[in-house]
Order: C-alpha cells, then sequence, then structure tokens
C-alpha cells in the first residue's frame, strides 16, 4: 500500500491508480483471509455438531447410569431383606433345634423313669409274692415251744424260754419272722444247708 508521504508526492491520476491498486490487493488478501475462515467456521460447526452429539451420548449414559444405580440400589435393599429373612429364620431353627433337644431329654427322662417304676414295681411285686410263699412255707414247718432262751441264727434276737419256735426238718431252730425271712431268699439252712 502507498505511504501517505509517497502519495503527497503523487498527482491526483497517480492517486487514484495507487489507491485502485491498494483496493485491489485489499480484496485479493480480504479473499485470502475468508476462505480459510469459512473452511475453520465449517470445522467449527462440524466440531460443535460432535460436541452436541457427544454431549447427548453422555447425558443418554447419564440417564443409563442413574437407572442402574437405581437398579444396584433396589438389588441391594432386596439383598439386606433377603439376608434378614435368612437370620430369621436361622434363629428359629435353632429355637426349634433347642425345643428338640427339650423335648429329647424329657422323652429319655420319662424312658428311663418309666423303665425304673416297671422294674421297681416288678421286684416289688417279686418280693411279695417270695414273701406269701415264705410265710406259707414256714407256717407249714414243725414248731416247738422253748423251754430255755435262745439266740435266733439270723436274727440275733434272744428267744426267751416260752417262745412258740420253728424246727427245720434238720433239728435247727429259728424264730418265725427270721426263718420266713431267710426262706424269702434261700431254701437250705442257714446253720447246716441241708435242704428245707
Ligand atoms: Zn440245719
Amino acid at each position: 500500500m502507498a505511504s501517505l508521504s509517497a502519495m503527497a508526492s503523487m498527482s491526483f491520476d497517480e492517486m487514484q491508480r495507487a489507491m485502485e491498486r491498494d483496493s485491489l490487493t485489499l480484496g485479493s488478501s480480504r479473499e485470502r483471509v475468508e476462505v480459510p475462515r469459512r473452511a475453520a467456521a465449517r470445522d467449527l460447526e462440524r466440531v460443535e455438531v460432535s460436541r452436541r452429539a457427544a454431549a447427548r451420548d453422555l447425558a443418554r449414559v447419564e440417564v443409563s447410569r442413574r437407572a442402574a444405580a437405581r437398579d444396584s440400589a433396589r438389588v441391594e435393599v432386596s439383598r439386606r431383606a433377603a439376608a434378614r429373612d435368612l437370620a430369621r429364620v436361622e434363629v428359629s431353627r435353632r429355637a426349634a433345634a433347642r425345643d428338640l433337644e427339650r423335648v429329647e431329654v424329657s422323652r429319655r427322662a420319662a424312658a428311663r423313669d418309666l423303665e425304673q417304676r416297671a422294674s421297681s414295681a416288678f421286684a416289688q411285686m417279686l418280693r411279695r409274692h417270695e414273701n406269701s410263699r415264705a410265710t406259707r412255707h414256714a407256717s407249714s414247718l414243725r414248731t416247738r415251744v422253748l423251754s430255755e432262751p435262745l439266740e435266733d441264727p439270723i436274727t440275733r434276737e434272744i428267744l426267751e424260754p416260752g417262745t412258740r419256735a420253728v424246727v427245720l426238718p434238720c433239728n435247727h431252730t429259728f424264730s418265725r419272722g427270721g426263718i420266713t425271712q431267710w426262706l424269702e431268699r434261700k431254701r437250705t439252712c442257714p446253720v447246716c444247708r441241708a435242704s428245707v
């Protein structure tokens, strides 16, 4: 472009020509700048389009992420509820097991008690039977009235003269009570072991 000092020395025609030249130069340089500016603007437009698409994608991802987080929260709530149910069931199971144990202990105690009662009833019955048999046996034996004191070999009781005592076939003499007790258990003379 023509400088002001150069223009001052020019004639009007010269100045006009210089200005036309400058204008052309200006136009072509404006053109040179305008082309890349448009390209850059188009690039910018494309980038903006991409940016918006990316923003939409990001928004969609965020929506999905929140939905997944809500699902995950619901799953966690369900998991905790299931864990609590399981814990309650376990508590009930243990209580039931303890009850069962207690019932089993009671059942065994009752069975032992029943067994003891049955065996003691049987023993009592057997004793009564032996006792009545011995009593019958003792009353069938010969007796005599003592003329002198006698110590019963079974009970260590001193039998006074005049007492009616029992005499076994082997001739050994006893109090009726003593020999009856003895005969409940044995059928031999306590002194000589002879059969009674
Ligand atoms: Zn005897």
